[in-house]
């Protein structure tokens, strides 16, 4: 992917982000990019013994601690050493353990549709790397015996991964950040806070006049807000393949992997986005329920009912899921676009 798309999905993202927690006079806000994304952090209000402003600085370091323990590219962080241990067992911090742990449920819960062990994959497509290409069949098919999250055995923060094989986290640790992020907030006394964590928003509570905060969900097309979701206290996560790509021979490759094929998923939606109370949760299943497919997916939602979701199909055909129905509204534009509700 070219630095200037790059820089125009930070554009959309920053601009998603900010109409997403649009709303009454702000007390402190800061804009940094760190995981790979622009991130804004809204704070309203004072807490118990912290400012504003120190709750921003306090959010920053945490964020940069994170980035610094989960990135599977920075040489110490925790994800780095298990992938480098050549099959030993490594002791890792307690924010990666916590998330592997969460993270490993998801990928049984999905069936593995998401799955953490897909490194060797992402970057045989050149995710992460930058220097995207179309691997051949056969290495692909070599690449099938690298890749299985069963294999991942965690005991308390001691984690043994086979050698060969490489963990990345990257389908769920922003969500994870966001949440941690709210605890951190409400344990300094905050209840008012919207942070956008490039695609992965957690809300705190209310807006301070008591109103739901207004998430918006982008048109993968266009860019623009589709729709906007109100939501008090919750995450709200997308996934999709229309901002991390690659195009060649006019196809075009996603970062969101398909498992079974080892090959961006296909599966007839454009965006996955999901409501629910921890960001853990929505972050996993964005990506997983983007590799689904819709049917799929529908069936999933239905047998737990403890998320909502709203898919954006390849058509453009938005669907949503019945939780919705009251705190979904299709923005400016969008007026006359059809929307099937999931029961
Ligand atoms: P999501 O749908 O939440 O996740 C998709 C990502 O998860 C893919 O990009 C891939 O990495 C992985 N993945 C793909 N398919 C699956 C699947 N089926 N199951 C599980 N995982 C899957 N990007 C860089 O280019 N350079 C960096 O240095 C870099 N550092 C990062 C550091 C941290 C701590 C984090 C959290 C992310 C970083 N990223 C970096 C971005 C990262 O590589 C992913 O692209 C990003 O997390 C995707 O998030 P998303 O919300 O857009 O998509
Ligand atoms: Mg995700």
């Amino acid at each position: 992917m070219s630095k200037r798309l790059t820089g125009l999905i930070c554009a959309l993202a920053l601009f998603l982000s900010l109409s997403g927690c649009a709303a009454p006079p702000k007390e402190a806000t800061s804009q940094i990019f760190a995981m790979d994304t622009f991130m804004t952090l809204t704070v309203y209000g004072k807490g118990i013994e912290t400012s504003a402003e120190a709750a921003l600085d306090q959010m920053e370091d945490y964020i940069y601690a994170l980035e610094n323990a989960l990135s599977v590219t920075r040489e110490a962080s925790d994800i780095h050493k298990i992938n480098t241990a050549g099959g030993e067992s490594v002791e890792v911090g307690y924010a990666a353990a916590g998330l592997l742990d969460g993270a490993l449920e998801l990928c049984e819960q999905t069936g593995g549709a998401l799955d953490v062990t897909l490194y060797p994959v992402v970057k045989a497509w050149g995710f992460t790397t930058g220097e995207n290409r179309v691997p051949g069949q056969e290495e692909l098919a070599a690449l099938k015996d690298r890749v299985g999250y069963s294999a991942v055995e965690l005991d308390g923060q001691t984690v043994t991964l086979p050698a060969g094989m490489e963990l990345d986290l990257g389908a769920v640790a922003k969500g994870y950040t966001g949440y941690q992020l709210a605890v951190l907030l409400k344990e300094l006394g905050f209840s008012s806070a919207c942070l956008s964590l490039g695609g992965n928003v957690q809300t705190i509570g209310a807006k301070p006049n008591g109103d739901p905060w207004r998430v918006g969900v982008q048109d993968p097309e266009s860019g623009n807000a589709l729709a906007i979701v109100d939501v008090i206290d919750k995450a709200v996560v997308t996934s999709g393949n229309y901002q991390r790509y690659f195009k060649e021979n006019g196809q075009i490759y996603g970062h969101i992997i398909d498992p079974d094929t080892l090959s961006p998923a296909d599966s007839g939606l454009a965006s996955v986005t999901i409501v629910a109370d921890k960001g853990l949760y929505c972050d996993g299943l964005s990506t997983a329920l983007f590799v689904m497919g819709l049917e799929e997916a529908t069936h999933f939602w239905r047998q737990h009912r403890d998320f909502e979701a709203v898919f954006i199909g390849e058509d453009g055909a938005v669907t949503i899921t019945a939780g919705l129905e009251g705190s979904f509204s299709l923005a400016s534009g969008y007026e006359n676009r059809e929307v099937t509700i999931l029961e």
